[in-house]
């Protein structure tokens, strides 16, 4: 009886590899499966059988042959299900659908003036609720759900502490799990834009990469050897509390000089605040600071190039600790990339040490502000193929 467990949990691991080998390498043939994966010919056909069964994998003709008869060749059903991701801001919550190869179906976007826990969980439930009514028919239905918060997350799937949100202690992933009854799974938002910049950003085939969310704060998610790194107990990226100046003003962290009082959101919009723009203090934020950049307001433009300065400043510690191959900057102030990267980049050129950085790149997203919310997605489907890889079977 035991051998009989045994061989079947091999089988199971094996189809999991098989649809691993497919998803990330379609189209692909059976035999090009059974050579990359040391699998029998046999072994591969059956185990693609019971996966086009699933609905999860597809034929879709021949391809080229290498000599002798011309292979089938294999996809990836990408929309055998789709999934939900979420990126929880301080003013409001950007979700998507996706398939489960992460393209876009829908995307929806909602404001919220975070008034109350309660409240902003109805309007997350209410954005689910919008994306599951509009998911086209699938076999796996909605997988799962990904959110990215402002905050630190533990494994159990709690927000511990958001504090530009005031919250602490929210059983988020419970609350959302019961109300949907779908798998879902919750963490910080910079290590969904990490995922997400490795998933679909310029830092596809990055094995040692740093995400770098500029929001209110400045947070980062960590992929080392090409996995998350979150610290001994979860609460790694924290580099917005790397103090940059030992006297300077005091953190809301306890802490003074921290370097998101000098370089994030918040801290350009302070800066701001003290300048007469037109329009007046009320008027001011990102957006309306972009377009009288873009308009050539003198005032507003030293205001992103200092920024940038102080950015530099802050990367090069990051250059120095972790050595990346690829630091990719994020969130809304990626608009202001013209006026940032240039004194950025001279303070990278004059401070960092050269050997880090002769192998590195420095870019800001490309995936606009959906870093975080297409990594959340991703993290969703990942779960999805974790926990039912091995036991997705013949319906
Ligand atoms: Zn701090």
């Amino acid at each position: 009886m035991k051998q009989t467990g045994d061989l079947n949990l091999v089988k199971k691991i094996n189809k999991s590899i098989v649809l691993h080998h497919i998803r990330t390498n379609s189209p692909i043939s059976r035999a090009r499966i059974a050579e990359v994966t040391g699998l029998t010919k046999a072994t591969v056909s059956s185990l693609v059988n019971e996966l086009i069964e699933s609905s999860l994998v597809e034929e879709i003709g021949v391809g080229q042959s290498s000599g002798g008869r011309k292979p089938m060749m294999l996809l990836f059903n990408g929309t055998a299900g789709y999934a939900i991701g979420l990126d929880l801001g301080v003013q409001d919550c950007l979700a998507v659908l996706t398939d489960l190869t992460g393209k876009v179906i829908e995307e929806y976007i909602i404001e919220h003036n975070n008034d109350s826990v309660d409240n902003v969980v109805n309007v997350l439930k209410s954005c689910i609720s919008e994306l599951i009514g509009r998911a086209p028919e699938s076999v796996y239905g909605i997988v799962g759900i990904g959110i990215g918060l402002p905050g630190i997350c533990d494994d159990e799937g709690n927000l511990l502490f958001a504090p530009n949100l005031g919250w602490e202690n929210v059983p988020l992933q419970h609350i959302i799990e019961k109300e949907f009854g779908i798998p879902v799974v919750i963490d910080n938002e910079a290590n969904a834009g990490a995922v997400g910049e490795r998933e679909f950003g310029a830092g596809k085939d990055t094995a040692n990469l740093i995400y770098i969310s500029i929001g209110i704060g400045i947070g980062a998610g960590i992929i080392i050897k090409g996995e998350l790194y979150r610290g001994a107990t979860g609460f790694s990226g924290e580099i917005g509390h790397i103090s940059i100046q030992h006297d300077g003003p005091k953190c809301r962290c306890g802490s003074l000089g921290c370097w998101e009082l000098y370089a994030s959101e918040h801290a350009l919009l302070q800066q701001a605040r003290e300048l007469s723009l037109p329009g007046g203090e009320d008027a001011i934020d990102v957006d309306e600071l972009l377009k009288l950049a873009d308009e050539g307001n003198p005032a507003v433009i030293q205001l992103f190039e200092r920024l940038g300065y102080y950015l530099g400043i802050g990367v090069v510690n990051v250059i120095n600790g972790y050595n990346p191959e690829f630091i990719i900057l994020g969130g809304r102030l990626t608009g202001a990339e013209k006026w940032l990267k240039k004194p950025m980049m001279a303070v990278l050129e004059r401070r960092s040490l050269p050997h880090p950085r002769k192998q590195l790149s420095v870019e800001f997203s490309q995936l606009d502000v959906r870093s975080a919310v297409l990594g959340a997605s991703s993290l969703a489907v990942a779960k999805f193929f974790a926990d039912a890889e091995v036991t997705v079977e013949r319906s």
